[in-house]
């Protein structure tokens, strides 16, 4: 069983895909990590994002063991993260790491932006969850306390561009995705709404 859950970022993706392995007892694979990971090397080393040789020759060897959660999450980093997820040789090298990923038994969940279109094209069910961007913004902005609304606000509106415009694996729904909008629900409710919709079926 693989359960693929895209969305755009602080969309709360990620805690209702958590939360959805957690209950279905399935492994869960934060797919955007992965490019976050690539984004920090690429920073760190002092690389420019737009050279995309040396970015898919980070993604070929990525070792997620040895990134810390917490130096992943800041948005300084999901900036850099999405510069280099449009670089199409990026995405070709985390594919195979992704695709093996998901096979694992007893099932999985995958969020992304591009899992049901591309990663998991044959997900057995696909979730699209999007929240308005004031609800977006106003959740980050309890993450990280410290930073400025109107800021985020326009980081966020930046990654939407361009993840949504980018010419690879650009974030969409998939036809057959199930529409989730988060903007009003609380964790439970969310988790609620994709367990009815899987029962359903
Ligand atoms: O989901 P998160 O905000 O952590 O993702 C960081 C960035 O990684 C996104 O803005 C997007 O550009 C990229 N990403 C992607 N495809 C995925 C997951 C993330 O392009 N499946």
């Amino acid at each position: 069983m693989i359960i693929a859950i895209d969305g755009p970022s602080a969309s709360g993706k990620g805690t209702l895909g958590r939360a959805l392995a957690h209950k279905l007892g399935y492994h869960y694979l934060d797919t955007g990590a992965l490019y976050r990971m690539v984004g920090l090397s690429v920073q760190r080393r002092g690389l420019d994002p737009t050279d995309q040789e040396s970015a898919a020759a980070i993604a070929a060897s990525l070792d997620p063991s040895s990134f810390q959660d917490s130096e992943l999450r800041g948005e300084g980093v999901g900036s850099y993260a999405s510069k280099i997820a449009a670089l199409p040789k990026v995405r070709a090298a985390l594919l195979k790491l992704q695709r093996d990923f998901a096979q694992k038994k007893p099932g999985t969940v995958l969020d992304g932006r591009d899992i049901g279109t591309v990663v998991c094209p044959d997900a057995d069910f696909k979730f699209f969850v999007t929240a308005s961007v004031e609800a977006r913004a106003g959740r980050r902005l309890r993450e990280h306390p410290t930073s400025d609304l109107a800021a985020i606000t326009a980081d966020i509106k930046a990654r939407d561009e361009r993840d949504s415009n980018r010419a690879v694996a650009p974030l969409k729904p998939a036809e057959d995705s199930i529409l989730i909008d988060n903007s009003e629900l609380t964790p439970d409710e969310a988790l609620q709404a994709v367990l009815g919709a899987i029962e359903l079926y």
